[in-house]
């Protein structure tokens, strides 16, 4: 049966060259069936015809193409942004979101960027207190074969190329460090997937030691911090990992990364009504650019599910648009880094930052 054959999607070049050759075959086997399935994504061993017919069938019967299953997928009719349900093997979900540029700062800077935000956990165990996925508890980390399958199959439904892809979807990648590196490895090869390392970022709440390790490997991958605050005792209430590595720690990692890769960090900075707002936020933000070279991102905060009896409910509020627009401004004019303001796409479908949880009823 095709559940119990191994499933080929996942496995990287070396392991596929293995194969080859553990079934009696050359390795070079292993980089044509490589390129089958990541660069021409065949939906069948039937297809890799460049391998022959006998080795094929040695193939089909101890190996298959096993894609991910979509359960349900959504069009956003605001701004195009599709969200993705998929189903595992072991009928946990996960989601993933296509993202078209949407405001005029995107398009003009990249008009055929279209940005898949992939998840890299089922869950998240890092419990940030504004998060959707944060509110459903931690299942387990994906593999690469479910990381990579949530690319091969969104690009399916895509209308054009997938440009970028942001490790911002359900779970923390630094959490699932070497099947998210793994995974990485198989998108940016341009006999893989093909999407430059330059155009994959990886998002993190700040696991120091995962940033440096990231940095001595000498990732090409782009790195993004979810700062949100440069208050320690807010980090802290909205974000339990501020316990572990405060905000002082984080900004050395990121200096770290910087010194090693030569790549400018990005801050991701929801900004939330009374909370992060303030004229001391501005202070504060302004001395990052002393501290290391980067870039911020401001996104507004939108409503998602948090339960009922959750402390924080009555905490975040979205800002009025005029109130993140003088922030940005101010930002804009006080900082010697770029400040974009980000919008939220796919806003009406729960797809955008800090919104991918799979619904209580839907989880498995
Ligand atoms: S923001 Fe990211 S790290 Fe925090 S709970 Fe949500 S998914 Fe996890």
């Amino acid at each position: 049966m095709t559940q119990s054959k191994q499933n080929l999607i996942g496995l990287s070049k070396q392991q596929l060259r293995e194969l080859a050759v553990s079934l009696g075959e050359k390795a070079f086997r292993g980089d044509q069936m490589f390129r089958w399935i990541y660069h021409d994504q065949v939906q069948s061993i039937d297809e890799m015809t460049n391998i022959s017919a006998a080795f094929r069938e040695v193939l089909k019967q101890h190996t298959a193409i096993t894609p991910l299953t979509i359960d349900k997928k959504q069009v956003s009719d605001h701004d195009g942004t599709i969200k993705f349900l998929f189903a595992l093997d072991d009928e946990l979900k996960i989601e993933s979101v296509l993202i078209p540029p949407s405001d005029v700062q995107e398009i003009a800077e990249d008009m055929r960027r279209l940005t898949l935000c992939i998840s890299s956990q089922v869950g998240c165990p890092a419990d940030c207190k504004f998060c959707a996925t944060g509110t459903m508890g931690f299942y387990r980390n994906l593999t690469v074969g479910e990381i990579i399958g949530q690319v091969i199959e969104a690009q399916r439904h895509a209308p054009r190329r997938i440009s970028n892809i942001v490790y911002m979807g359900m779970g923390e990648p630094m959490l699932n460090y070497d099947n998210v590196m793994n995974s990485i490895d198989i998108i940016g090869d341009d006999e893989g997937i093909g999407i430059s390392p330059r155009r994959i970022t990886v998002s993190t709440v700040g696991y120091v030691k995962k940033i440096k390790q990231m940095a001595d490997e000498g990732s090409k991958a782009k790195l993004a911090i979810s700062i949100h605050t440069l208050d320690d005792e807010l980090r802290t209430r909205i974000m339990p990992i501020n316990r572990k590595h405060n905000v002082e720690e984080l900004l050395e990692s990121a200096r770290y990364y910087w010194r090693k890769t030569r790549q400018r960090v990005t801050f991701e900075y929801i900004f939330f009504d009374g909370l992060n707002d303030t004229e001391r936020d501005i202070k504060m933000l302004k001395k990052l650019s002393g501290k290391v070279p980067c870039k911020l991102n401001i996104i507004p905060f939108h409503p998602i599910y948090l339960p009922e009896n959750s402390e924080m409910k009555d905490t975040f509020r979205s800002p009025d648009s005029e109130a993140l627009q003088r922030f940005v401004e101010r930002l804009r004019n006080e900082c010697d880094f770029p400040v974009m303001l980000r919008s939220s796409s796919g806003i009406d479908i729960d797809g955008a930052c800090g919104q991918l949880a799979v619904k209580e009823d839907e989880v498995v």
